[in-house]
Parts: structure tokens; C-alpha cells; sequence
């Protein structure tokens, strides 16, 4: 590599300079990322940053923020810092550039100390003309003043949420970077984030760009991502269901605890399903391995505590399943957002239960911080709640609370199987009835025991079998109740009083419900789920259709392309889609190149990516 850093046509590695070859963003996603077009927003963002204008991108996980700062960063005459909270998240953008003949330095904690200097030498000189480091790295005042004498033209602020007190995951040490803007006047600001509602995005705009920047939201529409939610009644079963028809695809089951993670990861094993657990209780290097092993191998499925995810850029993830209610919409809208980045069907299950409800309360009220978060943190999980027992389109909901209108989507649970309303008022009435005439002191398995007229000894203790309403709700099992008072929880009627250990409580629209005032329309379908629904039949069809896309002699040697990029990335020491994307072998199978030239039109392979893997991924195909 020269010190000017031209860019040659062998793909030697981009660093300094504006390469002269790049006529615009257009050229350097073709030769640089191999991709055919932009997705929607990166060229306005692109065009913005470009034309030196400060700006705020709000897109939705797997939109494509990367490239929206990576293009403006190679075709600046100046160089680009980009802030990252995160090694994993910093180093796997870094594995993708340089596997794109992008140089990158990246300085952060999980490297010692003599490597991170070396990779500050290497941006100094120039030669990488990008740096990605962590935010409390860049405001010391001593790489403040070496980065002054660097004079970046562009600083990226990625997860840039962090940085409000408003939004779920705000970050102190990002709390600095509104500082940014006074000690480097002459710099555009980037700042991306995928999560944030209207009063965190303008507080984020205010604190980095002081009112001198764009805000561009670009849609939280998903529509590759099915999405589906049901009431906890069994798992195991749930579960099970869910997976049918996907086997050899990666997925990811979200739990709780590290409890749930062990054992849901014993179960499918015990099922014969290539599972992997992953939770903070493990050793470092162990959860190392199992990230590793997701990321390289097909069809892994991931069962892990929310600690797994924060970073993992795995574009062909099939699904994502919640054994447990996320702590957050936000949280949720993240957590399924890492299925089909690439665009390609995704589905999503959520299930949740009244324990899940408690003890997420419980998790609010322990967080010690003050009241005014609690309260703020139980509206979040109210939100979510609602989402749970909506009967409309589940991503109009969504959207809904991210400020995006929407037209139902026709691919949810509820726009394919409409669930039907029925009046439950009478139902509403004893069961506020017995949680009234015991003063409200009680959870609900208490209750439920007392309207389905059951011995117990706490019962009889209490004298709660004398009560009008004791057996009043015989006829109806145990499961009916708890779906009854879920809906109830999730309708606002009743709340779970965290701090009196669970018990419930009235509130004034039950109130009216008992004096006659109010009726309550139940979902009917939530309240008896039945054992294999006719939705898990149909959509084990869909997925066979997507499946049957390709030919069967095509299928055959997609299975070979996807061995062959495995070994190369293992060779290489990165994820499998590093070497090539699902969608890029997809093609290939399809397309059956045999050529350099034809291969080099394949979305997805860019020169230096031609260059590598042209021979042995032509030969294979030639021999297929
Ligand atoms: P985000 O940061 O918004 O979650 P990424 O930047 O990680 O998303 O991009 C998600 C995936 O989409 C990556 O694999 C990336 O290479 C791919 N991608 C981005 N832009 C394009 C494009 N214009 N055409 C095809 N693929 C793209
Ligand atoms: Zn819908």
C-alpha cells in the first residue's frame, strides 16, 4: 500500500485519499460493496453527510445504516471516527470492511494495550481512514487534542440513543459527546440510532448538532418480519410447534434467566435440535465459542438471555422466539429486529404469561432508581402489555408506537387469523367481585382458586368459602381464568400490585364494570388455545413454499456453496457471512456464474470479494 493511498483495480486496500476512481456513492457500492442498488434512505443520508450536513438517521436494525457513513467515509478527503459502545459490534464492522478491502483501525478495551496503539499509528498515518472506538476512548483530553491535530471530517455516533435520559438505554458515558460538536466545528456529525420515539429523537438532535442538523426517519416497517404473539400455556409444546419446518435454519430463543436458558437449550437438545445456550453466568471464553459457532454455522438454534445479541450483525438469522415478555417495546422491536436483515422471510413468536407480567414489574421496581423512572419504566411495560392482548394488525400496533401509520399488514397472527371478541362481562364481575370482598389482597392464583370453588387450606383459613362468589366460576378450567385475568391486566382493569407481593387490584374502569357501567370484550381464542391451530398448519406450508423456491438440483448445490463459505470463514477466522451473504449464495445457486465477469454481477460480490473467492466458489459451482 502506497502512502497516498490510491485505490487499485486489484483490490488493494482503501485507506487515505479520495480514490479517484469513485465517481460518487453509486461507484462505491458497486466496487467497493458489490451491491446493485441503495436501499431506502442511505442516499439521502449518504447525499447529506457528503454534502457536509450534520444529520440524525432513525432506520430500522438490518436498513443498512453501515454504508450510509462507510460510503461518505471512503470518498472524504478527510478522515472518519466512528463511536461505537460496543468490541463486539466494533470488531465485526471492522472484519466486514477489511473484508471489503476497506482499512479500518478500531481501539478498544478488549485489545491490549501495545495493539491499540498500533491501530491509532496506523489511522494517524493515514493509513486507515476510518477509526472505531469507544465514546468514553475519544473524550479524554488527551485523544481529544491528538484528534484535533487529525482534523476528522466526520464523527458517527452509532447507537446514538444512549445518549438521552429518555430513551431505555441511556449511556453516562455518552453523555460527553454533546461536547463534540464545540471541539470540532469544521466536522459533520453522524448520528444513527434504531431505536427512538419522538422525544428521544429530539433530544439526541439538540445535544449533538445544538440545532444545526437533519432528523430522517426512515420507516420501522419490517415487512419481511411475521409477527406473532400467544398467551403461555405450555412451552415446550409452543415451542416445538414453532421450530417445525425449520430445521437447518439460525434462530434465536430469548429467556429470562439463565435458569430458563439451561433448561429450554436441555430440552430441544433432548428434541435433536443443534442448539447452543448463552448466558452471562458463563465463562467468557465459553460464550465466545457458542457466539462463534452461531455465527459460522448454519442452522444453530441460540438459546440465550437478552445478554446475546447487543452487536451480533448476522444477516440470515430465520427467527426469533421470547419464552418470556421483553422488558420493552423498544426492547421487543430490537430483539426481533436481528431476524431477516437480509431482507428474506423471518418470523417471530412471542409468548407471555401473568408470571412474566409480575415479575417484570418486579424488575422495575428493583431497579432502585427514582420514582419518577419506575413510573415510567411500569407505562413502558403497559405499552407492551397492550401490544400482547391486541385484536388488530400487530404491526400497526407496533409501528403504531413508534409514531409510523400503517395499513394492517396481512402477515401477522391477527391479520391471518382474525381472533374473535367476545362479551366477558359477566366473567369480569365475579372475578372483580372476589378480588373485591377480599380486599384486594390476594394474586391470582388465590382467586382463581376461590371462583373455581377449591378446598384449600388457605381457604379454609380465611373463610373464603362462604363467600357469594366462591365456585361461581366452576365451569370453567383453570387456564380460562388465567388468560381472563391477563386480558384484564393487559386491558388496564386490573393491576398487579408489586410492592404488596403480587396481589391484585381494581381500578376504576373494573369499578364501572361491577356498578353496570362498563362491558368487557375478551379475545376468545387467547382464553382456549387449542393443541395444533390451523395458523401453525398454514404457516408450516409457507415456510415449504419458501423453501421450494429454489430447484431441488439447485438446493443441492446451495448446500455445497454454504459448506464451502463455511470452511473459508473458518480459514479466515470470521462469521460465514463475511465471505458471503445467504442471499448473495442464493443467487449464486440460482445464477450458476461461470465466469469471473459473471459473477462479479452477482449481488453481493464486490471486486475484492471477486478476487478471493471467484476460483473456488466457480469450481464448485462448475462441478455441481
Ligand atoms: P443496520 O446497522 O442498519 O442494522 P447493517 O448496516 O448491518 O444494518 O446492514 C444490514 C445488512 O444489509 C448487511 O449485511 C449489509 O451488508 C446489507 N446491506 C446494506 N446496504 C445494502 C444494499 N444497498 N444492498 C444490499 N445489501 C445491503
Ligand atoms: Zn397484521
Amino acid at each position: 500500500m502506497d502512502g497516498n493511498g490510491e485505490v487499485q483495480q486489484d483490490g488493494a486496500a482503501i485507506a487515505m485519499g479520495a480514490p479517484e476512481r469513485f465517481r460518487g456513492p453509486l461507484d462505491v457500492l458497486h466496487d467497493v460493496f458489490g451491491y446493485q442498488a441503495f436501499r431506502p434512505g442511505q442516499r439521502e443520508i449518504i447525499g447529506l453527510l457528503t454534502g457536509g450536513t450534520s444529520a440524525l438517521a432513525v432506520m430500522p436494525t438490518g436498513a443498512g445504516k453501515s454504508l450510509c457513513y462507510q460510503i461518505p467515509a471512503i470518498l472524504s478527503e478527510r478522515r472518519t471516527v466512528v463511536v461505537s459502545p460496543l468490541v463486539a459490534l466494533i470488531d465485526d464492522q471492522a472484519a466486514a470492511l477489511r473484508a471489503n478491502g476497506v482499512n479500518v483501525a478500531a481501539i478498544h478495551s478488549g485489545r491490549a494495550r501495545e495493539a491499540n496503539v498500533e491501530e491509532w499509528r496506523d489511522f494517524a498515518a493515514g493509513r486507515s481512514k476510518l477509526l472505531y472506538l469507544s465514546p468514553e476512548r475519544l473524550m479524554t483530553p488527551r485523544m481529544l487534542a491528538a484528534m484535533k491535530r487529525i482534523d476528522p471530517g466526520l464523527f458517527v455516533i452509532d447507537e446514538a440513543h444512549c445518549i438521552s435520559k429518555w430513551g431505555p438505554s441511556f449511556r453516562p458515558e455518552y453523555e460527553q459527546l454533546a461536547e463534540l460538536g464545540q471541539h470540532f466545528p469544521n466536522a459533520t456529525i453522524a448520528a444513527f440510532t434504531a431505536t427512538a420515539d419522538s422525544a428521544t429523537r429530539a433530544d439526541i438532535a439538540d445535544k449533538l448538532f445544538h440545532g444545526n442538523g437533519r432528523t430522517i426517519v426512515h420507516g420501522f416497517d419490517r415487512p419481511n418480519l411475521q409477527l406473532a404473539v400467544q398467551p403461555k400455556t405450555n412451552w415446550r409444546r409452543q415451542l416445538m410447534e414453532f421450530l417445525g419446518g425449520k430445521e437447518g435454519q439460525s434462530g434465536i430463543v430469548y429467556c429470562l434467566s439463565r435458569r430458563l436458558t439451561e433448561e429450554v437449550a436441555d430440552y430441544l437438545c433432548e428434541q435433536g435440535i443443534k442448539v447452543i445456550a448463552y448466558h452471562a453466568g458463563q465463562p467468557a471464553d465459553q460464550r465466545r465459542e457458542g457466539q462463534d459457532r452461531f455465527m459460522s454455522e448454519d442452522g444453530v438454534v441460540m438459546v440465550a438471555t437478552i445478554a446475546f445479541g447487543m452487536g451480533i450483525d448476522k444477516p440470515d438469522i430465520r427467527f426469533v422466539c421470547h419464552l418470556n415478555l421483553p422488558g420493552s417495546m423498544e426492547a421487543y422491536y430490537q430483539e426481533i429486529g436481528r431476524a431477516g436483515r437480509d431482507g428474506a422471510p423471518a418470523e417471530t413468536l412471542m409468548l407471555y404469561g401473568l408470571d412474566d407480567i409480575r415479575m417484570q414489574r418486579q424488575f422495575i421496581e428493583n431497579d432502585g432508581e427514582n420514582d419518577e423512572h419506575k413510573l415510567r419504566e411500569h407505562k413502558r411495560l403497559d405499552a407492551l402489555l397492550a401490544y400482547c392482548e391486541a385484536s388488530g394488525c400487530r404491526r400497526q400496533a407496533l409501528l403504531a408506537y413508534f409514531d409510523d401509520a400503517s395499513e394492517p399488514c396481512g402477515n401477522c397472527d391477527n391479520c391471518l387469523h382474525p381472533p374473535k371478541v367476545v362479551d366477558g362481562t359477566g366473567e369480569a364481575r365475579a372475578l372483580f367481585e372476589a378480588i373485591a370482598s377480599t380486599g384486594q389482597f390476594f394474586g391470582a392464583s388465590h382467586i382463581i382458586d376461590i371462583l373455581r370453588g377449591a378446598e384449600t387450606q388457605k381457604i379454609a383459613e380465611r373463610g373464603h368459602d362462604k363467600l357469594d362468589v366462591f365456585g361461581i366460576g366452576k365451569a370453567r378450567p383453570k387456564d380460562f381464568w388465567q388468560g381472563f385475568i391477563r386480558q384484564a391486566v393487559a386491558g388496564g382493569h386490573l393491576v398487579i400490585n408489586i410492592q404488596r407481593y403480587g396481589c391484585l387490584e381494581l381500578t376504576p374502569s373494573a369499578d364501572a364494570m361491577m356498578v353496570g357501567q362498563e362491558t368487557f370484550s375478551i379475545r376468545e381464542e387467547a382464553l382456549m388455545p387449542c393443541a395444533k391451530s390451523k395458523r401453525e398448519e398454514k404457516r408450516a406450508a409457507r415456510v415449504q413454499a419458501a423453501a421450494n423456491e429454489l430447484s431441488e438440483r439447485d438446493q443441492s448445490l446451495l448446500k455445497e456453496l454454504k459448506a464451502l463459505r463455511l470452511d473459508l470463514a473458518r480459514e479466515r477466522g470470521v462469521p460465514a457471512y463475511v465471505v458471503f451473504p445467504d442471499a448473495t449464495l442464493i443467487e449464486l445457486a440460482r445464477v450458476r456464474p461461470t465466469s469471473e465477469a459473471q459473477m462479479g454481477e452477482v449481488n453481493g460480490v464486490g471486486p475484492k470479494k471477486l478476487a478471493e473467492y471467484a476460483e473456488p466458489f466457480l469450481k464448485v459451482i462448475a462441478a455441481a
